[in-house]
């Protein structure tokens, strides 16, 4: 077979496109198209195989084996050299394929004739569509050139299969993204929804793979690759950069950069692609390197490649954000991550979240709480099947996503659904009943919020107030600290909208994964151990001092309560509540009013607080575990990372042991004690606190009925002597027991 030069490729690139315009059903066109590549490549055979699901191929055209296997033929992924393709998305070039590893003989298509195979996948932006191949009779090796060139052509197939080229009827293959999917990711925040997909960064449509002037097309690209580094440039100039922003830039300029980029993109141009065709070849590339990739920091550098190519698609195509495509009804946001202040411009519009990356503990996490809309993470892929408008059911309790689902689904999602809704009709008749156990103990339940858009729930939910204002939201969804006087009118008006019930206003808690736009971030080993929260506070003394003026302000003489997050030891409250009460004093002595009374406590977070001398119990009005930060200290597992987050049961005898001592301590100093971290929120473990003694919960609003309605149920002296025995018996977790004994009650 002769060597395939640049001007052959781009003459077998115009026939296909001429052939692919042509009329005709999507079967005519797939026969057409593998007759006119084996007659290009010289070649005996070509054919298409195109996937029927998720993991089998199915033989849909051929030119060369026998034309009876068309349909019958399939194969998983990973089986025989095809699957091989499939599995791995790199070429397979095999002089002698039979001798070739994994070879697989399907006797049906009379392939035993061919010696040599070269297969190259059909895939778009790493998603795979299915597997291009030629096979002739002499043994031989195909050049680099032709493998380079089957690709180019295997694009151009992956463009228009995505444009819907080749659907047919019967057995011919389905269109792409219609058939219903299910994404298995982990939840960010419980809840369901049901609704539209609304991509974030919609997708770009490339309608034109192939072109006929490649020197056109290299100017575009050039030009588009020039507006590119400049815009990049332009970011890296702005000086509220944080480190890790400017990593990626200065990663998206080295790839910008890269000469073996431009250069491969050019090539591919040569060959007959379009610029745009090239750009998505080269993504496509890159993703399908990506899955091969098993270090972390390796992967993230290509998912910047992969953003890179975006945006160069955006700038050659004009395509910006807005495609003009208007908001479905109940849209559920679809993208691979979302910082908090794009969430929250969303807000209150959509049903639920989805995402490809993103953690429990993110700003986009905390936002969808605020938002009290399901959220789910790591959705692997979804952005690459779901399209505007496609139907696609949230399910945040079980981490799991229909996308397009079909009827039985949808049915069943709908039922679950209304089950809730009546459980939470029968929590609304809760409402103003106190959280009163049979033996007469009252939790008090408080709600968690920290947006203003979060007040209304204290009346829906039946919260006794607010137990935590995680005030942090307003400076992080800020391009620059906020000033005093705005603070003081937000605050003010959440206490407006409290109508007189308690909000714990939480001082800044940033640091951590919490970094400000607007602050110079700290290159910290450990963040969650480092420089954050109070720590923060005590040495930037300003912003501290700004924002406990703000508070003082807004209370406008009315009660207020103040909590310090993350106090390791005592001397930490002396001074954080001597500032309070020195601002205080100033504020007075300004001749403004002063809060009628001022409560203010501390969080406890981290172990050592438990064991700090009595004077701290006795010296705080209340004491707040915030459970999530302090389960990560207890058991050194980090509440961010997936492996291990969810590795100890909060359960755990050693940890209640913990909690009992905390509640002993609390109560031998009259210090009223309350839990505020998410597991506050889940009526089995909210029940054994209340029975350790803690007697206020805050939770996330929507738990509240939930939790109520289990205390109402008990004896709390029941539930200790529960635990007590379970502990004695030496048990690594009292759930089991707890269960079992629930499991007795009546209903
Ligand atoms: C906690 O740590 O439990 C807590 C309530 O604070 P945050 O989740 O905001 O760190
Ligand atoms: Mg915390």
């Amino acid at each position: 077979m002769p060597e395939r030069s640049e001007s052959d490729s781009r003459k077998l690139l115009r026939r296909l496109r001429d052939s692919l315009a042509l009329p005709g059903k999507g079967q005519d066109r797939l026969d057409r198209i593998t007759h006119l590549i084996a007659d290009s490549m010289g070649t005996e055979v070509c054919s298409i195989y195109l996937f029927r699901d998720e993991d089998t191929l199915e033989l849909c055209a051929t030119e060369g084996l026998k034309k009876e296997a068309v349909h019958q033929t399939r194969m998983k992924v990973g089986e025989g050299l095809v699957g091989r393709v499939a599995r791995t998305a790199t070429p397979v070039n095999a002089a002698d394929a039979p001798s070739e590893r994994g070879f697989r003989y399907m006797p049906e298509t009379g392939e035993e004739l061919f010696s040599s195979f070269l297969g190259v996948p059909i895939q778009r932006v790493g998603e795979k569509l299915g597997v291009l191949v030629v096979q002739s009779r002499t043994a031989r090796q195909f050049s680099d050139d032709e493998v380079y060139a089957l690709e180019v052509v295997a694009m151009v197939l992956a463009e228009m299969t995505e444009l819907g080229a080749f659907v047919g009827e019967g057995e011919g293959p389905g269109a792409l993204h219609r058939q219903p999917r299910i994404f298995r990711g982990g939840t960010g925040q419980e809840g369901t929804a049901e609704g539209n997909v609304w991509l974030h960064e919609p997708r770009v449509v490339v309608t034109n793979p192939v072109a006929d002037d490649p020197l056109t097309e290299i100017d575009r690209i050039r030009d588009a690759v020039g507006q590119l580094r400049i815009s990049i440039d332009d970011l890296l100039s702005a000086e509220s950069l944080d480190k890790d922003q400017r990593q990626v830039l200065e990663a998206y300029r080295m790839f910008a950069r890269s000469r073996g980029w431009l250069r491969r993109m050019e090539e591919d141009i040569q060959r007959g692609l379009s610029a745009e065709a090239a750009v998505e070849k080269e993504q496509s590339a890159a993703r399908a390197r990506l899955e091969q990739v098993p270090d972390a920091y390796l992967r993230e550098r290509l998912n910047d490649l992969d953003d890179l190519s975006n945006r160069l698609l955006r700038i050659l195509t004009g395509q910006g954000q807005d495609t003009g495509a208007t908001m479905p009804e109940n849209p559920i946001l679809v993208a691979r991550n979302i910082g908090p202040a794009e969430l929250l411009e969303y807000g209150r519009k959509l049903r639920g979240v989805v995402l490809e990356e993103g953690s429990v503990g993110s700003h986009a996490a905390i936002v969808a709480r605020a938002l009290v809309i399901p959220l789910i993470i790591h959705a692997e892929r979804i952005t690459s099947e779901a399209l505007n408008g496609d139907p696609i059911l949230v399910d945040g309790d079980s981490g799991t996503v229909h996308l397009r689902p079909d009827e039985v689904v949808v049915r069943s999602f709908r039922d679950k659904m209304a089950m809730q809704a009546k459980a939470q009709e029968r929590y609304a008749s809760l409402r103003g009943l106190p959280a009163e156990s049979r033996c007469g103990t009252v939790t008090r339940l408080y709600m968690n919020a920290g947006l203003m858009a979060d007040l209304p729930s204290i009346e829906n939910s039946g919260a006794e107030g607010v137990g935590l204002f995680r005030t942090e939201l307003q400076f992080l969804i800020r391009n620059q600290m906020p000033k005093r006087d705005e603070l003081a009118k937000l605050y003010a008006r959440v206490m407006d909208a409290a109508k007189g019930r308690p909000v714990a206003f939480r001082t800044l808690d940033i640091g951590s994964d919490k970094v400000l736009p607007y602050m110079k971030p700290q290159d910290e080993p450990n963040p969650a151990m480092g420089w954050r929260a109070i720590r923060v506070g005590l040495d930037k003394r300003g912003v501290l001092r700004m924002q406990l003026q703000a508070l003082l302000r807004a209370a406008r003489g009315r009660p207020l309560t103040v909590m310090f997050p993350f106090i390791s030891e005592h001397e930490e409250f002396v001074t954080a509540r001597n500032e309070l009460l020195h601002q205080r004093d100033r504020e007075a002595a300004m001749g403004h009013p002063v809060p009628e009374t001022l409560r203010i406590g501390a969080m406890l977070e981290t172990p050592s607080l438990a064991f700090a001398p009595k004077a701290f119990f006795e010296s705080a009005d209340f004491i707040s575990i915030g459970g999530n930060d302090l389960k990560q200290f207890f058991f050194a597992a980090d509440r961010e990372n997936e492996r291990v987050r969810r590795r100890y049961d909060t359960l755990n005898t050693s940890f209640l042991r913990f909690l009992r001592l905390i509640a002993d301590r609390c109560a031998e100093s009259n210090a009223q004690l309350s839990f505020c971290g998410e597991d506050a929120g889940r009526p089995i473990e909210a029940m054994v606190f209340a029975s350790l003694g803690i007697g206020t919960l805050s939770m996330r609003p929507a738990s509240i009925g939930p939790v109520k309605s289990l205390l109402r149920q008990v004896d709390l002296r029941e539930v200790r002597a529960v635990v007590t025995a379970a502990m004695a018996e030496g048990v690594e977790s009292v759930r089991p027991a707890v269960m079992g004994w629930l499991a007795t009650l009546p209903e």
